[in-house]
């Protein structure tokens, strides 16, 4: 893959001119409007492999693949290709009033082939959550259809992001995002997550990571037998829990997980939004923990956000009820099956599987990733860190001997998150834990240069914290 050095065309508008016109119309997501114009956005204007460049000619690494998406990295030409050709044939058709298309066809044919036994069907959205939206609708429908209709609870984990509709926010366990608009909706409840370091100094003292992780599957299991098994729809949750800050799960968490739900006959989704595709060396993060998923949530990878595309791979169980006895399903979307979409996500996956991306995280980049971000254990600021595939955080911490942490006022990980930028690095900060999710195509050098840079911020957030 080319590396070019940062030639830009000469802008039309200068930095300064850019930043201007964007606090003036762009409201953007998940941002404090005052704070960014006071320091000026950034803007990015191409990107390449793993790197994007910015209006001012600075090379960064993306360590965050855009937002958990650029599996392939930026500049595949294959991807473009697809797109073209697929808009001079046929930009746009709808799925709905019995057509198709043969590229939705090819995709959701191509997805049912890579999704794990006893997947078959798809339904497609324009993002995540959509796809999530899409999975409470169906899961009540489903128990609907069943004759079971108080079986409408959903259950989800605190601290986990689901997307940002109605539903998925609900969905989610965000208390910033349920303090806007009075979130959850009915419905929807939420369990303690399998994070062993925030529950380091409560639940989790004391115990090994085993016994932590029964415990918090122990929490899904009180929480179904307080509300009665039988009002209980489904639970869902991210094999490994990305924006929440990168949770990897103790071994024995999925497995008692499963066998709860398997007990009370709880429908499982497995919100693949940042696992899937091969982010943790399977196809798909269900692979990797083990679990055993009705229903599976996509997006993100499955384009390489090159383009919008979303999607519920619907297992057996839930599809054969939809189709069998559902009759229409009162649910859809203008986009849904979108044939430009369908076109990207089909040279995508063709992309992974001839580059062998998926084998490569688990054989290969996962584990060099995991070996060299060991190596930062012995910083004076790092308290933990854990890796799966090719995601992985940071766990900052005022002592990291004993755990003890900054006072949140300090804002440490928003410090070394600008220290990381200001060196050339994309990195993600969750309170005081430091994230990164690379594209897939990176190789063992872009790591060690990666980590480099996080050593090079970590130090510099050292210097100003003392
Ligand atoms: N689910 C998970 C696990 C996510 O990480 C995200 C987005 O980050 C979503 C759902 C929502 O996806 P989208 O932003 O495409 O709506």
């Amino acid at each position: 893959m080319r590396h070019p050095e940062p030639d830009l065309p000469a802008p039309r508008r200068t930095t300064r001119e850019w930043q201007a016109a964007d606090a003036a119309h762009f409201l953007h997501p998940f941002t404090d409007h005052q704070a960014l114009a006071s320091r000026g956005v950034r803007v990015i204007t191409r990107g390449e492999g793993i790197y994007v460049w910015d209006s001012e000619g600075h090379r960064i690494l993306d360590a965050m693949s855009g937002l958990w998406c650029v599996n392939v990295g930026y500049g595949q030409p294959a991807l473009v290709e697809a797109a073209a050709r697929q808009m001079t044939q046929l930009p746009y058709y709808n799925a709905f009033f019995q057509t198709t298309t043969p590229v939705a066809v090819a995709l959701a044919e191509k997805l049912a082939a890579l999704a794990p036994e006893g997947f078959q069907h798809v339904f497609f959205t324009n993002s995540g959550s959509e796809a999530n939206d899409t999975n409470l609708r169906l899961v009540r429908r489903y128990w609907d259809l069943l004759g079971q209709p108080e079986r409408r609870v959903v259950i989800s984990r605190e601290n986990a992001y689901h997307g940002s509709t109605l539903a998925a926010a609900s969905l989610g366990g965000m208390p910033d995002m349920h303090a806007q608009g009075g979130l959850p909706i009915p419905g929807i409840v939420h369990v303690g997550q399998p994070h062993q370091w925030a529950h380091r100094d409560g639940a989790a003292r004391g115990l090994d990571a085993d016994a932590f992780g029964r415990l918090a599957a122990q929490w899904l299991e009180d929480k179904i037998l307080a509300l009665g098994p039988k009002t209980v729809a489904a639970f869902i949750a991210e094999p490994v829990q990305g924006a929440g800050g990168v949770i990897v799960p103790p071994a024995s968490y999925w497995p008692e997980v499963q066998r709860i739900c398997d007990r009370y006959d709880i429908l499982l989704i497995s919100d693949e939004v940042i696992c899937g595709f091969g982010r943790t060396g399977r196809w798909w993060g269900c692979e990797t923990v083990g679990s055993r998923p009705d229903l599976m949530t996509f997006a993100k990878g499955v384009t390489s956000g090159y383009v919008p595309l979303g999607g519920v791979m619907v297992g057996e169980r839930v599809a054969r009820v939809l189709i069998e006895r559902g009759g229409e399903f009162e649910h859809g979307f203008t986009y849904s099956g979108h044939p430009v979409a369908c076109a990207v996500a089909l040279a995508n996956l063709a992309l992974i599987e001839e580059l062998d991306l998926v084998r490569r995280v688990r054989e290969d980049t996962g584990p060099w990733l995991a070996e060299r971000l060991a190596t930062l254990r012995d910083h004076p600021l790092v308290g933990d860190v854990q890796s799966c595939g090719l995601m992985a955080a940071v766990q900052l911490a005022r002592e990291p001997r004993t755990g003890a942490a900054f006072d949140p006022a300090h804002a440490v990980g928003m410090a070394c998150r600008r220290h990381c930028f200001d060196g050339g690095l994309v990195m993600r900060a969750v309170g005081d834990r430091m994230i990164v999710a690379p594209p897939l195509v990176i190789t063992r050098a872009e790591i060690d240069e990666m980590v480099g840079l996080v050593r090079q911020a970590l130090d510099r957030t050292l210097e100003e914290a003392r």
